[in-house]
């Protein structure tokens, strides 16, 4: 699915459920970026190496380190999300990782030139339900990606309050 907005419902909900041990943003933008791979290619298959386990484990390593400089921009636009942000080189390195390989997750249900194992050609997830239907989950991630999202905000709001006053 490249650059469709498909990815951001479940990359959303999973980044901000477990931002203990993700970079939200490496995470999520890991999830756009590999899909340059998909306009590289103007003919089938479109996904062949980044969209394998092994090379994008790789390429999210090296999105790690590329994004290791960029860490006060994605400060700052946390901040106007209003989400507390705290990284580490270890955390992106993982995140970028993690978020190639949830991107490769979806797309091997969706797309049957994904080839999750390479170099072996398997490809077990492709077919095991509709497209409509890994479309539909997508989407419907969305729901609790905003649910999760306002309770870290409602919540940080409502510490930020007691604490000043307490301050007072
Ligand atoms: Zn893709």
């Amino acid at each position: 699915m490249p650059f469709t907005p498909y990815h951001f419902g479940p990359s959303g909900f999973i980044g901000l459920v477990f931002r203990k041990w993700l970079d939200i943003p490496v995470f999520m933008l890991a999830n756009v970026i590999v899909d340059i791979e998909v306009l590289y290619w103007d003919k089938w298959p479109r996904h062949r190496y980044v969209h394998t386990l092994l090379i994008g484990a790789a390429a999210g390593i090296l999105w790690g380190v590329a994004a290791y400089p960029l860490r006060r921009l994605f400060k700052k636009i946390m901040q106007f999300f209003r989400l507390p942000y705290h990284t580490t080189f270890l955390k992106m390195l993982i995140s970028g990782v993690l978020g190639i390989w949830f991107h490769l997750l979806i797309d091997a249900f969706y797309h049957w030139d994904v080839r999750l194992f390479w170099p072996s050609r398997i490809i077990p997830l492709y077919g095991l339900i509709s497209k409509q239907q890994v479309e539909a989950i997508c989407l419907a991630c969305f729901i609790p990606a905003f649910i999760v999202y306002a309770i870290i905000v409602l919540s940080s709001i409502q510490k930020n309050k007691s604490k000043s006053l307490r301050g007072a």
